[in-house]
C-alpha cells in the first residue's frame, strides 16, 4: 500500500561523528519491520528521528504524509528502559497519552484496564511504579505506547528487559494486536529469532557510519 513511513537521504551527524549516512526507505502502511544490526550502528538513533525525538542532520522523514518535526498523536513509542511517572498508578501512567491530547480519560479507561490485562497486569492497576518489577513496568509502559491507538508503533529493544518466557508472551501479543490492528511497527532487536518471528520485513543496518544494508521480505506462516 501507501507508504505510511518514509525517509528520503536522511543522515545524522552527531558532533564530527557521521552516525547515519544517506538512508532512504518506504514503509508500508501495516507492515511489521524488524531494524537489526550491529550495536552502536544507530538503530536507536534512526527509530528516535522517526519519533521525532531526534532531528536529522539533513534529509527528511515523513509519517502519514507529512513532515516530523516532533513527537506526534499518531506515533506510540516504546523505549529500552521503561519510563513511568513514579507518583502516577500504573493505570494513570497507562492514560498519560490520553491527558497530553486532551482526550477523555474516562472514555479510555477500560481500554486501559484491557490492554493491563493482556500485559497480565491488572492486579497492579492501582500499584505505583515502585511496586512493579522490571519487566512489569516494562509492560506498563508498552501499554501506554498503544492507549490512544497510534497508526505507527516505534519500539527499542522493548523487550530487552524481560525475563525469556515474559519476552515470548509479548511477543505473541505483539503479533496479536498487530494483527488485529494492522499498526505500522518498526521495531529495533538485537535478536534474530524474534525478529524473523515477528516481522514480514527485516532491514539490516551496517557498523557505522551506517547505511541499510539488507532489505529482507519474510514470507512464513504466521501462528
Ligand atoms: P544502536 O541503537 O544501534 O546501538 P545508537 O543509535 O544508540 O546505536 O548510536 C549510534 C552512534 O551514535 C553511536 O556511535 C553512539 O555513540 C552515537 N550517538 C548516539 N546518540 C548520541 C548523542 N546524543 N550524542 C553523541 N553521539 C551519539
Ligand atoms: P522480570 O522483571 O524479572 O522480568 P516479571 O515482570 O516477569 O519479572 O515478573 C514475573 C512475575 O513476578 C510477575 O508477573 C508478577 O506476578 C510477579 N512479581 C514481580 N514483581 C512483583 C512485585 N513487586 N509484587 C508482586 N508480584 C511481583
Amino acid at each position: 500500500g501507501t507508504p505510511l513511513v518514509r525517509l528520503s537521504g536522511v543522515r545524522k551527524v552527531f558532533n564530527q561523528l557521521e552516525a547515519i549516512r544517506n538512508i532512504s526507505l518506504d514503509i508500508g502502511d501495516g507492515a511489521f519491520v524488524s531494524l537489526l544490526g550491529p550495536s552502536g550502528c544507530g538503530k536507536s538513533t534512526l527509530l528516535m528521528m522517526i519519533a521525532g525525538l531526534v532531528r536529522p542532520t539533513s534529509g527528511e522523514i515523513r509519517v502519514n504524509g507529512e513532515v516530523v518535526t516532533g513527537p506526534r498523536a499518531d506515533v506510540g513509542v516504546v523505549f529500552q528502559s521503561p519510563v513511568l511517572l513514579p507518583w502516577r498508578t500504573v493505570l494513570d501512567n497507562v492514560l498519560f497519552p490520553v491527558e497530553l491530547l486532551k482526550l477523555s480519560k474516562a472514555k479510555y479507561r477500560e481500554r486501559a484496564m484491557e490492554l493491563l490485562a493482556m500485559a497480565k497486569l491488572a492486579d497492579f492497576a492501582g500499584a505505583l511504579p515502585r511496586e512493579l518489577s522490571g519487566g512489569m513496568r516494562q509492560r506498563a509502559a508498552i501499554c501506554r505506547a498503544l492507549i490512544h491507538n497510534p497508526s505507527t508503533l516505534l519500539m527499542d529493544e522493548p523487550f530487552s528487559a524481560l525475563d525469556a518466557i515474559t519476552r515470548d508472551d509479548m511477543s505473541v501479543e505483539l503479533l496479536r494486536i498487530w494483527q488485529a490492528n494492522r499498526k505500522t511497527v518498526v521495531f529495533v532487536t538485537h535478536s534474530i529469532r524474534e525478529a524473523a518471528f515477528l516481522s514480514d520485513r527485516v532491514l539490516v543496518m551496517g557498523r557505522r557510519p551506517a547505511t541499510l544494508v539488507e532489505d529482507i521480505t519474510i514470507d512464513l506462516p504466521r501462528p
